[in-house]
């Protein structure tokens, strides 16, 4: 760890790495270079053998630029290190077939791609999976005394921003010698950092807040080297490598990434109560509103309460299509966490394959719209939401 671990966490996106760049450049630039030369046989073997840190070749992620923005990630989730991806289901994937393969328990709604991934595809390797929502926490014991070793979930969730107390689900699986890791992507660390909650694992997509200009499209996971050591050979022989060029971009978004996250959480924070007040809205889903049901949790285990809220519009899915196809600075896009405002109706997109029942099940109305908060002037979103409700 650098330095920078004892500092705040702003500080810490912009230095929190310890390499130095041999031309003096203040951060480390794009080294977009598949190979590196060595002095001799003997200065790579020591490389080779780990007996000395350096670059060697860029699948393995032997690449200065990978090297500062990875000292940079786990730093920012206060963690002993950091593997950077090419996605974040690439991080998921090297995840699940490193600590998963004794079983996967997913606790809540998840991602489509995480769902579909531990649904369908790794049991077809044989992997135990299972998928329990919020209100079957019960069924979390028996899968646990069953020797299931790993317990994935969101928190907060797509698209009711359902939180999970991590303390208390590390606790649990802890006694079962089970592991915990959490897909931080919605918070970010400036909002939550689940390994000071006792997670041993934590996973981004960082095409969302962590990259926050919907323009690259990379993961990153962070804990200790025990944890994360074996994970190392997956990503290398899954070839899942974040490229040079983006984590060089992925670096410069970690430098803003507190002012931009604060930014994001104040404007939701203010949306969210201008919509708990529209006569055309029926619900808000904020974890900063004092009447949602896990606002004492999230004040708990969260620095700050997200840009990402869910509104409920008065009326049918109809109504909050044409709500959506309304909104002029809210684009309708799936995706979040970039500068720009987006909004998706979860029964068109992120759930649109699952049966009514089945988002019924889950919490997810038709007439709901998830809107990702960007950084546009507040008043102008308002205003947005505004003359398309009405
Ligand atoms: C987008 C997303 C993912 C997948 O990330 P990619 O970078 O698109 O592979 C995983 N988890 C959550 C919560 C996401 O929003």
């Amino acid at each position: 760890m650098t330095e920078g671990s004892k500092h705040g966490l702003a500080t810490r996106g912009i230095h929190g790495y310890s390499l130095k760049d041999a031309h003096g450049s203040p951060h480390i630039p794009v080294y977009d270079t598949t190979t590196f030369a060595f002095a001799s046989t003997t200065d790579l073997l020591d490389v080779v053998d780990g007996r000395k840190s350096g670059s060697f070749y860029t699948r393995y992620g032997l690449n200065p630029s990978i090297f500062a923005l990875e000292e940079t990630l786990a730093s920012l989730e206060g963690a002993e290190m950091a593997w950077a991806f090419c996605s974040g289901m690439a991080a998921e994937t090297a995840l699940f077939l490193t600590h998963g393969r004794e079983g996967v328990v997913c606790i809540g709604d998840a991602y489509g791609g995480t769902l579909e991934l531990l649904a369908k595809q790794l049991p077809l390797l044989g992997i135990k999976t299972h998928l329990i929502l919020g209100d079957e926490l019960e069924r979390l014991d028996a899968l646990l005394v069953d020797g299931v070793k790993l317990v994935f979930f969101e928190t907060p969730t797509n698209p009711t921003l359902a939180l999970f107390d991590i303390r208390a689900m590390t606790t649990k699986a802890h006694a079962h010698g089970a592991l915990v890791a959490v897909d931080n992507t919605f918070a970010s660390p400036v909002n939550q950092r689940p390994l000071e909650f006792g997670a041993d694992v934590v996973v981004h997509s960082a095409t969302k807040y962590l990259g926050g200009h919907s323009d690259l499209t990379a993961g990153a996971m962070m804990g200790s080297k025990a944890l994360l050591g074996p994970v190392w050979t997956w990503r290398k022989n899954l070839g899942s490598m974040i490229a040079p060029v983006t984590a060089s971009l992925l670096s410069r978004s970690l430098r803003t990434l507190v002012v931009r996250v604060r930014q994001h959480n104040a404007a939701a924070q203010q949306i969210a109560e201008a919509m708990t007040r529209h006569p055309k809205v029926s619900r808000v889903f904020y974890p900063g509103l004092a009447d949602f049901p896990a606002h004492a949790l999230a004040k708990k285990q969260m620095h700050g309460f997200g840009g990402m809220l869910t509104i409920e519009v008065v009326g049918r899915r109809d109504d909050a299509t044409r709500v959506a196809d309304r909104l002029k600075l809210f684009a309708l896009a799936p995706s979040l966490g970039g500068t720009e405002s987006l909004v998706t109706q979860p029964c068109t997109t992120t759930h649109h394959e699952l049966t009514p029942a089945e988002r019924a099940r889950r919490g997810i109305s038709d007439s709901m719209l998830r809107l990702s908060v960007g950084l546009e002037a507040v008043e102008d979103l308002i205003a947005d939401l505004e003359q398309a409700l009405r």
